[in-house]
């Protein structure tokens, strides 16, 4: 038997989404818990994928992605945003936001650089700025309201920091920056060299009204920044694993020569069809209402529970508090919800360097009707 070579990640286990998962399945329990939407996605996306395959679009694509796919992204962001980015040169197709989010990381942070994070923070950030020698520093934003101090923000910024990761909508708390948080970013940022390495792959699922503020409105950010999107998230089709990086032409070429190494180019077909689908806005600018209603759905059926609910501005997962009904720490009280009440959720001590416990779990709502009203009448039990 050879001897092992030491783990490059030694603290780091099986991803909370896929352990809630496999706990879900083996108990069958309702699956809230990792996000995914359990309804198909459009019929028109996938007659267009049909199209494409067919058509014979099944080899390479370019390593930055197809045209047709970059300019519907850029015309996406300028609609939306006010920003321009070229669709050539500013904007890469990506193996799904996970490997976005890895590749600038693998581009731009060498050992003892320092990143800064937001916790609660979406699982990969630190492990992958940890495999490229770099180090976390962390603020940590709290139950119920999840707000940020800038202030304490400020005093972790070094002449070492590389970059500062955020994550708007954010997941798990389901909070969105505001203008206040975007200018003190921007002051922080101000004469230094800092990237921003911004993961907005819930920007279009916003309610009630609030809008989106991508970091891509903000020059002064925009210039320093790589943004990070998900089709995903957008058209309901997780399982595709593609998204993108929009970032200027410097950063842009950067990230590039990492990518060419790690995925070179990504589904040609699945690109095609996403550009062809992508040219009616409607099947984008809806999506905030669409998930709106579900969110609404199941907050209505919660409210007469013990549970209780934090607010829930973007992305499509609810908080809730569990304080009325247990003092178990959330990893064993949403197991125990799993094996006993047949719904998963995700803890949120995991998305904390120090576990923080704040009695809180995350319920996914991308779900069909039927399945929101099964989990309410199980979770009503409570
Ligand atoms: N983004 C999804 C979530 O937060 C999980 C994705 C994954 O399992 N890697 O639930």
């Amino acid at each position: 038997m050879i001897q092992l070579p030491l783990s490059k990640l030694s603290n780091v286990g099986t991803t909370i989404f896929s352990q809630m998962t496999q706990l879900a399945n083996e108990n069958e329990a309702i699956n809230l818990s990792q996000g995914f939407p359990d309804f198909m996605p459009d019929h028109e996306l996938l007659d267009h994928v049909d199209y494409f395959i067919k058509k014979g679009f099944n080899q390479y694509a370019p390593m930055g992605g197809m045209i047709t796919l970059k300019e519907e992204i850029t015309r996406k962001i300028e609609n939306s945003h006010q920003a321009i980015y070229h669709p050539d040169s500013e904007v890469t197709v990506t193996a799904g936001g996970t490997q976005a989010i890895f590749t600038a990381v693998a581009t731009f942070v060498k050992k003892d650089d320092e990143v800064i994070i937001f916790e609660p923070a979406y699982d990969c950030y630190e492990p992958t700025v940890e495999l490229f020698g770099g180090v976390v520093k962390r603020f940590e934003m709290k139950a119920p309201d999840y707000a940020i101090d800038w202030t304490e923000v400020r005093n972790l910024v070094s002449d070492k920091t590389k970059m500062i990761i955020i994550n708007n909508p954010n997941n798990p708390s389901g909070k969105i920056l505001k203008e206040n948080d975007l200018q003190e970013l921007i002051k922080i940022v101000k004469d230094t060299s800092i990237l921003i390495l911004s993961d907005e792959v819930y920007e279009n699922i916003v309610f009630d009204g609030k809008q989106h503020l991508s970091i891509a409105r903000y020059p002064e950010l925009k210039e320093r920044t790589l943004l990070v999107a998900s089709f995903g998230k957008l058209f309901h089709v997780t399982g595709w694993k593609i998204g993108y990086c929009a970032a200027p032409k410097a950063l842009t070429n950067e990230f590039r020569k990492i990518h060419q190494f790690n995925v070179f180019s990504v589904n040609t077909p699945i690109q095609l069809a996403l550009a062809a689908y992508m040219k009616n806005e409607d099947h984008y600018n809806n999506l905030g209402q669409f998930f709106q209603e579900k969110r609404d759905f199941l907050r209505k059926g919660l409210a007469g529970t013990s549970f209780g609910l934090l607010d829930c501005e973007g992305t499509y997962f609810q908080a809730l508090t569990y304080d009325k009904i247990s003092d178990k720490n959330d990893f064993d009280f949403a197991s125990e919800l799993t094996i006993n009440h047949k719904v998963a959720s995700v803890p949120f001590s995991p998305f904390y360097k120090n576990k923080r416990n704040d009695h809180v779990i995350r319920l996914c709502f991308a779900k069909k009707q039927e399945t929101l009203e099964r989990a309410i009448e199980n979770l009503s039990r409570l």
